[in-house]
């Protein structure tokens, strides 16, 4: 990894799921920074709802948090070198500061998972695209009880399924990466707390992307297209409203391919490639 910077390896870095270090009494005061684009900032915000239900504090400030996570991007390279800058800038509140433990999460733990663990011993834990869940393990926060939704994921459509018998997802050169494909995706029984101002907000409507745009490599980091139901984006939009929200943007890397019924008619008029004709989302 080009951006990645050479440092000795001074501790043993663990998963998310093996993070031990201690951090003080009471409440787990846990702060974020997130890069990238509106899906990643809908990624940050399930982790802080997943964080405050099971009894973490939000803070705002670095220097106020016990846990900081840094949520990353990698889709090219002056993105990947912010969040190893952002990772290294964070770091130093943890050498030299409050901060006992330091996350970090998102596109880049997915492309360049071995070389942060071998590179920034800062860094205790790491928690990937399709790992949201994971957080609460990183950050040494006991989960909260599971809420099941009445509405499950549509996991994955034909195209997709023929595009990775051809190979279109394979990760095999990437140094670390687990060998399942990211397949999160939260829903409207999932926590969230909202980054945006209070009278907007964004739905994630669908995560991963079936296509072979060769440029591209959303598809690796974020896996295979999935979607939620109709019904659960309405459940989520209506409890929005009920909150004060006035604005939804409906967001995901495909938002016009949609196995349930008709999502186009709320979606953006969007097709691929999309980071070329819109917002990177
Ligand atoms: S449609 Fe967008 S996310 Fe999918 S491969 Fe093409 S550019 Fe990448």
């Amino acid at each position: 990894m080009d951006c990645m910077p050479t440092k000795t390896l001074s501790e043993p870095l663990q998963d998310a799921t093996q993070a031990t270090n201690p951090v003080p009494a009471g409440p787990t005061r846990v702060g974020f920074v997130s890069l990238g684009c509106p899906k990643n900032l809908v990624d940050s915000e399930v982790m802080m709802g997943l964080l405050q239900q099971a009894g973490a504090q939000l803070v705002s400030g670095a220097e106020d948090a016990d846990v900081i996570v840094v949520n990353t991007c990698s889709f090219i390279a002056s993105a990947q070198q912010e969040s190893v800058n952002t990772i290294l800038e964070m770091a130093k509140h943890k050498t030299a500061g409050r901060a006992r433990k330091l996350v970090v999460a998102g596109c880049l733990v997915e492309r360049f998972r071995n070389d942060i663990r071998q590179n920034i011993p800062e860094v205790d834990a790491v928690v990937g695209t399709g790992e949201l869940e994971a957080i609460l393990a990183a950050a040494g926060v006991a989960p909260a009880p599971v809420v099941e939704s009445p509405f499950r994921i549509l996991q994955s459509r034909a195209e997709g399924d023929a595009r990775a018998a051809q190979g279109r997802f394979s990760r095999e050169t990437w140094n670390g990466a687990i060998a399942d494909l990211p397949n999160y995706l939260y829903d409207e029984a999932t926590p969230r707390v909202l980054a945006t101002p209070g009278h907007t907000a964004y739905i994630k409507i669908a995560e991963g992307c079936d296509h072979p745009c060769t440029f591209c490599i959303i598809p690796q980091l974020r896996g295979q297209f999935r979607s939620r139901r109709f019904e659960s984006v309405i459940a989520e939009a209506e409890r929005l409203a009920q909150l004060g929200v006035r604005e939804i943007t409906l967001i995901g890397q495909d938002t016009t391919c949609t196995p349930s019924r008709p999502m186009t008619r709320f979606a953006l008029t969007s097709t691929y490639p999309c980071s070329m004709r819109r917002r990177a989302f």
